[in-house]
């Protein structure tokens, strides 16, 4: 059975999808804040439509400034705009910078000058540039979207997946309209042609289906961070930090596992914002939290849960191991908070902790007994780390 492409149709179809797909887009632009990325993908839906009307209407007119130059500067316009689209919502620069976006701009030029020499001669020309234009576009928006650590990754994926597909294809057709002697071996280029023609169609349909997909889960991952960080040090909120302190405390409790809470609270710390002013007092905590980050350990939860309050649930109860940890960022704080910014503020912490043991029924009791260990540090001279009696002999 001989699987025949009608390919009007097919063309018809695709840009009826597209100019639906770009009307919504357009209107997402328009009802959620006015977030660009959504204009840029509105247009790219846009200028794919219209280039591929305009070269469509090479078999009605004869008119190449039309048919060719307008038309193929619009399909070579379509996955810039999806390109610059993708960096709006990333928040990266498309130009300036970077050895991509200088190769990216440089061969922009070149495609336009090329488009413009060439347009009135071979037909074949313009279709080569443009192929050649929109692999080098895909090329650099899959390195942008590996280049960007931001979960969940699937969006990313099926955008890389897609424009890895649609590259191959774009080099593909370059390969078949550059080599002259396939007729010899019996290959029908225009049926070829034709096929990588109907693919083009549908990856480019599948791409701005996908956009709004990364566009949303991001948005998503957004509101998340909003709800779950602290906005002055970016570590978890007091609500955000008990929420995850429970499911590892259940966790440790089912895989009888141990684990470790401290709780952390800056010695006098109402006596630098007397002196020094309240800001000062922000960026203490900004860099107290730095520390925190920096010493311990991925997968631990490290959290504000008051104004110089800091808590953390360490993967571990080892007695010796929760020393050193802890003993590094007493001697951390107080090397580092010495002098900040040519102010001598000899800064102190006191530390509690608790690990889980028979006696710690909930999460919450770990928390309440690491505060009171905290306490005990603090009457007993500050600047040191007590951990609380009862169930830390156990556990240990
Ligand atoms: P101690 O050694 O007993 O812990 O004394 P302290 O001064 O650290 O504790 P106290 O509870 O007396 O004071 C805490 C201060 O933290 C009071 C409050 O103004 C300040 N504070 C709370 N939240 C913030 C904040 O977001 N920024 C700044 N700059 N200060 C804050
Ligand atoms: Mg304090
Ligand atoms: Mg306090």
């Amino acid at each position: 059975m001989e699987l025949s492409i009608h390919l009007p149709t097919l063309l018809l179809l695709s840009v009826t999808i597209n100019l639906m797909v770009g009307g919504l887009l357009w209107l997402v632009y328009r009802l959620r804040d006015r977030q660009s990325c959504f204009r840029l993908w509105a247009l790219a839906c846009v200028t794919f439509v219209a280039g591929s009307a305009l070269a469509g209407a090479r078999t009605v007119i004869d008119v190449p400034l039309v048919t060719v130059l307008a038309a193929h500067l619009c399909l070579g316009l379509s996955p810039w705009l999806v390109l610059a689209g993708i960096h709006n919502l990333l928040g990266m620069l498309l130009v300036g910078g970077g050895k991509s976006s200088r190769v990216l701009v440089a061969c922009g030029v070149l495609y336009v000058t090329g488009l413009l020499v060439s347009h009135a001669g071979d037909a074949l020309v313009p279709r080569l540039l443009t192929a050649l234009w929109s692999a080098l576009v895909f090329s650099v928006a899959i390195y942008r979207l590996a280049s960007c650590a931001r979960t969940p990754r699937l969006p990313f994926q099926i955008l890389q997946t897609i424009f890895g597909i649609h590259g191959i294809l774009m080099m593909l057709q370059v390969i078949v309209i550059g080599t002259s002697e396939w007729e010899m071996v019996g290959l029908d280029v225009d049926a070829v042609l034709t096929l990588i023609l109907a693919h083009h169609l549908m990856l480019a349909t599948a791409t701005v289906m996908a956009l709004p997909l990364l566009a949303f889960t991001q948005a998503e991952r957004n509101l998340k961070l909003l709800a779950e960080r602290d906005e002055l040090t970016q570590l978890l909120n007091r609500r955000a930090f008990f929420q995850q302190g429970i499911a590892a405390f259940e966790q440790a409790r089912a895989q009888q596992h141990t684990l470790t809470v401290l709780m952390i609270d800056l010695d006098y710390f109402k006596e630098i914002n007397d002196q020094w002013g309240h800001e000062v007092g922000d960026s203490v905590l900004s860099f107290v939290a730095t520390i925190m980050t920096e010493e311990l350990r991925d997968g631990d939860i490290i959290g504000r849960i008051g104004g110089e309050e800091f808590a953390a649930v360490l993967n571990t109860g080892g007695r010796r191991e929760v020393e050193a940890v802890t003993e590094r960022l007493l001697r951390k704080i107080a090397e580092r908070g010495k002098w900040m910014d040519g102010r001598p503020l000899n800064l102190s912490a006191s530390i509690g902790g608790v690990a889980i043991s028979t006696q710690t029924h909930s999460f919450n009791d770990m928390m309440r007994l690491a505060d009171s260990a905290m306490y005990q540090a603090k009457e007993k001279g500050r600047n040191r780390v007590q951990f609380s009696a009862s169930a830390h002999a156990e556990s240990c």
